[in-house]
C-alpha cells in the first residue's frame, strides 16, 4: 500500500533491471500461488486513469533540485514516461477487476484482497474463489469503535485485518491506540497485516504529509508482540530496507511472518535479490516469507512480481514452494480441503 496517495502519479524514468539471469538448473515453480498483498481500489484511486508506472520505483526520481516543486517534477515525468518496464493502469473499475482476475488465472493464483467493505464485496462477487477478503484500516482517518469493527469482521467474511496503514499518517507501529484492536484480533483469532516500509518516492510531498521513514523500523513492533503473544502478525513489505532489524525480530519472535509486498519491483532486481531476499533466506527464514505483489492499480505487476521470485537464481524449488504457497497457507490456517482444492485447480 504505497498507495494512500490521493493524488497521482509518482513515477518514473527508466531503469534497467540488473543482469542476474535464470540459470539452467533453476527450476521454475508452477504450482498454486497465494498473493498476500492485493488491493481492491477504484481505478482512479491514485489519480485520473490511465496512469503510467515504471519500475523499479526507486529510480523514478533519480535526482531533484528543491527549487522546483516536487509535484511538478512528478507530473512532468508522468506525461512522457520512458522506461523498459512500463505499465498503464486500466481506465475503469470493471477493467481493473477483470485484468486482476486474468492475471490471477494466468498464474494459478489467489489473493488476499485488502479494501473497504463495499469494494471488497464488488471485487469478490466477480471471482469468489480468487479473493480472500481483508479489511484495510488506519487510525489516521478516525478510530472505529471496537464493537463496530467486531461486527464487520464477523459478518462480512473478513479473513485478515489489514493492510493497517498507520505509517502513512505518522502513527508508530506501537501506538497505544492500537491496543484495543490487537486485543480484538487475538479474541477473534484473525491474522493481522501491517504496512512497514517505503511509500512512493517523495511521499511526504505528495499527499501523505505525515508519512515517516522511521516508522518502517520493525523493532517498533517488539512491545506489541511481547504484550500480545497470541497475535498472528505479518509485516507487509517486511519493513524494508531494515533487513537486519527484521531478521532480529524474526529470530526472537518465531510467530512473525513477512510479505514481499512489491519490493521486488520497488528496487532494481539485483539489489532486491542480493541484499534483501537472499539475506532473509540465508538467515533461515524461508518458512516465513510470503509472496505479495502489491499491484495496486497495475495488474501487470502481479505477473512481473511472480517472475522475479521464480527467476531468483539462489532459491531452491522447495523454497519457492514455501514462499509462493506453503507459508501463506500455514499463516492463514488453510484447511486440508482448501490446500487440496488449490493444488487441483486448473488455473
Ligand atoms: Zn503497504
Amino acid at each position: 500500500m504505497r498507495y494512500y496517495i490521493p493524488i497521482l502519479l509518482f513515477l518514473i524514468q527508466t531503469a534497467a533491471f540488473g543482469q542476474i539471469t535464470n540459470s539452467q538448473d533453476n527450476l521454475a515453480y508452477t504450482g498454486p500461488i497465494i498473493d498476500m498483498h492485493l488491493h481492491a481500489f477504484h481505478a482512479d484511486a491514485i489519480g485520473p486513469p490511465p496512469i503510467p508506472f515504471c519500475v523499479p520505483a526507486s529510480t523514478s526520481i533519480q535526482h531533484f533540485d528543491p527549487r522546483v516543486d516536487y509535484m511538478e517534477v512528478v507530473v512532468e515525468n508522468s506525461k512522457n514516461p520512458s522506461c523498459n518496464d512500463l505499465f498503464w493502469s486500466p481506465k475503469t473499475d470493471e477493467e481493473l477487476i477483470r485484468q486482476t482476475i486474468n492475471q490471477l488465472e494466468k498464474y494459478n493464483a489467489i489473493g488476499v484482497l485488502s479494501g473497504e467493505v463495499e469494494l471488497l464485496s464488488t471485487w469478490t462477487k466477480a471471482a469468489p474463489d480468487r479473493f480472500i477478503p481483508s479489511l484495510e484500516f488506519n487510525l489516521g482517518t478516525g478510530e472505529i469503535p471496537v464493537d463496530s469493527l467486531k461486527t464487520i469482521l464477523r459478518t462480512q467474511n473478513i479473513k485478515v485485518f489489514g493492510e493497517i496503514g498507520n505509517q502513512y499518517y505518522g502513527i508508530a507501529p506501537n501506538d497505544p491506540r492500537m491496543d484495543k484492536y490487537w486485543e480484538l484480533a487475538v479474541e477473534l483469532d484473525i491474522p493481522v497485516a501491517i504496512h512497514l516500509g517505503s511509500g512512493p518516492p517523495g511521499a511526504p510531498y505528495m499527499g501523505t504529509p505525515n508519512y515517516r521513514v522511521k516508522f518502517s523500523n520493525p523493532l517498533q513492533l517488539e512491545e506489541v508482540l511481547v504484550k500480545y503473544p497470541k497475535l498472528r502478525m505479518s509485516v507487509m513489505h517486511y519493513g524494508e530496507p531494515f533487513i537486519d532489524e527484521m531478521i532480529a525480530m524474526m529470530y526472537t519472535y518465531p510467530q512473525l511472518y513477512i510479505d514481499l509486498g512489491g519490493i521486488m519491483w520497488t528496487y532494481p532486481k539485483a539489489y532486491f535479490y542480493e541484499y534483501h531476499l537472499k539475506k532473509l533466506v540465508a538467515a533461515g527464514y524461508s518458512k516465513r516469507i510470503m509472496f505479495g505483489s502489491d499491484s495496486m492499480t497495475w495488474p501487470g505487476l502481479i505477473g512481473m512480481s511472480i517472475d522475479i521470485i521464480n527467476e531468483a537464481p539462489f532459491l531452491s524449488l522447495e523454497e519457492k514452494e514455501d514462499i509462493f504457497y506453503n507459508n501463506a497457507a500455514r499463516f492463514l490456517r488453510f484447511s486440508e480441503e482448501q490446500i487440496a482444492a488449490d493444488h487441483n485447480r486448473k488455473q
